[in-house]
């Protein structure tokens, strides 16, 4: 009788003998790679063995020198995608948001501000109007925002005194919608004195049972609100990016002109925790001043340089003092630059190389654009990413600014480019060109997203997204993706036209995709 063969042992180097595909810098720096530059779509990554479960796989990844997030998400600093709002969503979930800077330079430090003063549960920005309003204002209110509960301040605004609160209770059935609220409002109020926790509020509203909680200074003036429906959703956010005084962290954009010193100034004052200096070519003179500026007279603020895509760029500003890196040029969704400056590189190419020096000299880097696939953020991070940052992805979310509009019966939101002639329009022209530069060169598009709702629902589904992907590649952490990046143990393969096509949906008639 044959006797069936004997198993052949596999020693861990007869496995290593087996392993297919390339290592990163065979797909980077081989002869025939290197010529070409690669971005997402251009590879995949191949699967390895999976020995933990999906629970079990940690995101945790610096942002700067001593910055670490619990979630590789950052948003843009994009007047369409980053204001308060975003930031403290972004932080929620273990992110961080980076707020823009076209505006002024108040209004972006009102918007650090919001997020270093965000309790969870309680709103510090609500809406407010004044006893001269009109019923016809709250009936406004209504209509954009689905709500009625509004306090009424002596000046119409927060940190003023509270006169009263209007609810649909007091205005329903009137007819007469020209009415003043000081007329309708109510007076007789049940309020929460500040410092007041959160279990505290909780109680008052139980017994009062209001569906409003405003909460007062020791002059009365309102401070923040607390909803009962809020109450309702609270939970609880463990990954939450916080500073050493438990507030949320919180990033901000400049400029690189001599006025951005008085921004940077009033930043800090705010409390930001980082700063991007933000630019599409910033390998320049005027960075390497910022970057001295700043880290004189604020050597313990963490600053973010870029954008830059080779080697070389990204050495001349750590050099320089940054403590992280913006990597990406030419790769934005709303991106018209590589069209008309003629410059940039592909995506996958210029994280790869920047993240393989900063790696040697300290200095984490963050992807930034060209991210629209969840697979994009996993090959963002499998390159040497340490932090995706997007724009398109987290556009037409609830909490991005501006409003939803319809078109062929589409919900969208507008997302816009920060060079494109409509931001530059807003109040950026001064801050691009000088007076001598009167013909501007737009390097953006503005154009309008899908509704995607709420970040508290799409975040997590990134998140847990993101830990499959790692589970997929055998890895139980996003540093021991970066260590076998680097030992060549994580293995990657080029893709041909028709394995791209391969990889997507194809051959059938129709089909629906629900992102959960
Ligand atoms: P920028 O302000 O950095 O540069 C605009 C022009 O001003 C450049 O010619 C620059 O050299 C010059 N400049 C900057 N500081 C100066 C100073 N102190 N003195 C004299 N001249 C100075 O802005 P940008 O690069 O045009 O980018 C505008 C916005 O658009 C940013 O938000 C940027 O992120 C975004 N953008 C990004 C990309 C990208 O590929 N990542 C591409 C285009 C635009
Ligand atoms: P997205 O995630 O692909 O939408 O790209 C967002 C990134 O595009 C931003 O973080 C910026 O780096 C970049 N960007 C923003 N505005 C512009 C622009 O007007 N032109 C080119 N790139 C831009």
């Amino acid at each position: 009788m044959p006797t069936a063969p004997s198993p052949v042992v596999t020693s861990p180097t007869t496995l290593d003998a087996y392993r297919d595909g390339l290592s990163a810098s065979d797909l980077f720096d081989s002869r025939e790679s290197s010529q070409v530059g690669l971005t997402y779509g251009d590879f995949v990554i191949l699967p390895d063995h999976i020995d933990f479960g999906v629970e079990a796989v940690e995101l945790a990844c610096p942002l700067t020198r001593t910055i670490t997030l619990k979630t590789p998400f950052a948003s843009s600093p994009m007047d369409t995608v980053t204001e308060a709002p975003m930031a403290i969503a972004m932080a929620l979930h273990g992110g961080i948001g980076f707020i823009h800077y076209n505006n002024t330079v108040e209004e972006q430090a009102e918007h650090v501000r919001q997020v270093k003063r965000y309790k969870n549960g309680f709103i510090t920005a609500p809406l407010t109007l004044s006893p001269n309003h009109t019923v016809a204002d709250i009936d406004a209110i209504k209509e954009k925002h689905g709500f009625s509960g509004v306090p009424i301040t002596e000046n119409g605004t927060m940190n003023s005194k509270l006169l009263g609160m209007v609810t649909s209770r007091d205005v329903d059935f009137l007819t007469d919608r020209s009415k003043p609220l000081h007329e309708v409002m109510t007076t007789d109020l049940t309020v929460g004195h500040e410092p007041c926790t959160l279990e505290a509020a909780n109680q008052i509203l139980k017994t009062s049972k209001k569906g409003k909680l405003p909460i007062i200074n020791a002059a009365g003036e309102l401070v923040a609100l607390i909803s009962r429906d809020d109450l309702k959703k609270n939970r609880d956010f463990p990954l939450a990016s916080k500073d050493a005084n438990k507030q949320l962290l919180v990033g901000a954009a400049i400029g690189t002109r001599q006025a951005d010193c008085e921004r940077l100034d009033a930043l800090v004052e705010a409390g930001v925790d980082v700063v991007i200096l933000d630019s599409s070519q910033g390998d320049s003179i005027y960075q390497l001043d910022m970057i001295t500026y700043a880290k004189k007279h604020y050597p313990q603020l963490q600053i973010i340089g870029g954008n830059v895509v080779t080697s070389y760029q990204a050495e001349r500003l750590i050099t320089a003092g940054v403590d992280g890196l913006r990597i990406g040029m030419g790769v934005g969704s709303i991106c018209t630059t590589q069209e008309v400056m003629a410059v940039g590189r592909p995506q996958a190419t210029a994280v790869y190389h920047t993240s393989q020096l900063a790696r040697r000299m300290g200095v984490p880097v963050m992807a930034d654009g060209g991210v629209s696939t969840m697979g994009h953020i996993m090959k963002a991070l499998a390159v040497g990413g340490s932090v995706v940052m997007m724009g398109s992805m987290l556009a037409g979310t609830n909490e991005t600014p501006g409003e939803y509009f319809y078109q062929d019966g589409i919900r969208l939101k507008k997302y816009r480019g920060m060079g494109s002639s409509e931001a530059m329009k807003k109040n950026s022209a001064s801050r691009y060109f000088s007076d001598s530069e009167r013909i501007r060169v737009a390097q953006g598009v503005s154009g309008a997203v899908m509704d995607k709702g709420s970040l508290h629902q799409y975040l997590p589904y990134l998140i847990q997204g993101v830990k499959h992907g790692l589970q997929d590649m055998g890895c139980r952490s996003v540093s021991i993706l970066h260590e076998r990046l680097a030992s060549g143990q994580l293995r990657f393969e080029r893709r041909s036209p028709a394995a791209q096509q391969e990889g997507g949906v194809h051959s059938l008639h129709s089909y629906e995709k629900s992102m959960i």
